[in-house]
């Protein structure tokens, strides 16, 4: 997902050292069902009674409002040439988590999420690669009154039915390019489902904040900008804002570690000026832009 605002300290170590932290965030704090064997893992995934999680970590505005618990799922069916997070990429490389374990999680933060305004979001990887976990999940949350976010490219959006959309408060959703060939480059995926999961979640009233990484001559140009621009129009008064993020390196060592071949490895990030001409170009279209 969006890993240019949900990188985390945490996630920049290797897992082995984030398993072994007692405090917050990592995965500290749950207790995994290790002894399940695989049929009975995939049957407890299917029925969302348990999911595969990377880490998890408790920020304030960054990936909602307020203060937010955010839980990266493990799974991801595209390869953007900037993802921050390969490691979250196979959700076999994730700890399995309860349901129950999840929502006595949310439960015991209930107060300072209404106090704050916050709640919970689900990121990844990609969120939508364990519908039934999440889907449940915010549930479980709507009946507590806690605020749900999923911060997703949209690109299973399928997976969703329109029933499961309205538990979704608010929806960090990256529209990654403007056009499918650029999409294609930058994701080795399609972005028509982007856009088909915007416009179901406009019907819904659901409200987007639209994040777009800004990267030096693969996402820059005015034409694909401009694509974007029109997508983000479609999806109507649903869209509060824009997120243009610059692309930047910290993610980068783990590309390495893992023996990635690395497209980027010598890509710059954005020039002041350029992330002005980007930002102008949203704001034309009558958005506003952070
Ligand atoms: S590959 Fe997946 S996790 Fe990485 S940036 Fe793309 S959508 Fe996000």
């Amino acid at each position: 997902m969006s890993e240019f605002r949900t990188t985390k300290a945490h996630m920049l170590r290797e897992s082995k050292v984030y398993q072994k932290q007692t405090l917050m965030g990592g995965l500290s704090g749950f207790e995994s069902p290790i002894g399940l064997d695989r049929r009975d893992r995939l049957t407890a995934l299917r029925s969302g009674d348990i999911g595969f999680v990377h880490s998890w970590d408790i920020n304030t505005s960054v990936d909602g409002p307020g203060t937010r618990m955010t839980v990266f799922m493990s799974g991801c069916p595209l390869r953007c040439q900037y993802c921050q997070n390969p490691d979250t990429w196979k959700m076999r490389d994730g700890q399995p988590v309860y349901l129950d374990a999840m929502v006595n999680k949310i439960d015991r933060y209930k107060d300072l999420f209404q106090t704050t305004h916050g709640g919970i979001t689900f990121s990844g990887g990609e969120s939508m690669m364990q519908p039934a976990f999440v889907t449940r999940v915010f549930r479980a949350a709507k009946e507590m009154g806690v605020h749900t976010c999923l911060d997703t490219s949209g690109f299973l959006g399928a997976n969703y039915t329109d029933e499961q959309i309205e538990d979704i408060d608010l929806c960090l959703l990256d529209v990654k390019s403007g056009d499918e060939d650029t999409y294609r480059e930058v994701t080795s995926g399609t972005l028509q489902p982007t856009i088909d999961f915007g416009r179901r979640l406009a019907k819904a009233g659901t409200k987007i904040w639209v994040r777009f990484v800004l990267v030096p001559g693969l996402t820059s140009s005015e034409e694909n900008v401009e694509n974007v621009a029109r997508i983000c129009e479609e999806f109507g008064d649903s869209v509060e804002h824009i997120d243009v993020l610059g692309f930047h390196q910290l993610g980068r060592p783990k590309w390495h570690e893992r023996r990635i071949p690395y497209p980027l490895e010598n890509q710059k990030g954005p020039s002041a000026a350029l992330k002005e001409r980007v930002t102008k170009q949203f704001e034309s279209h009558g958005f506003v832009v952070y």
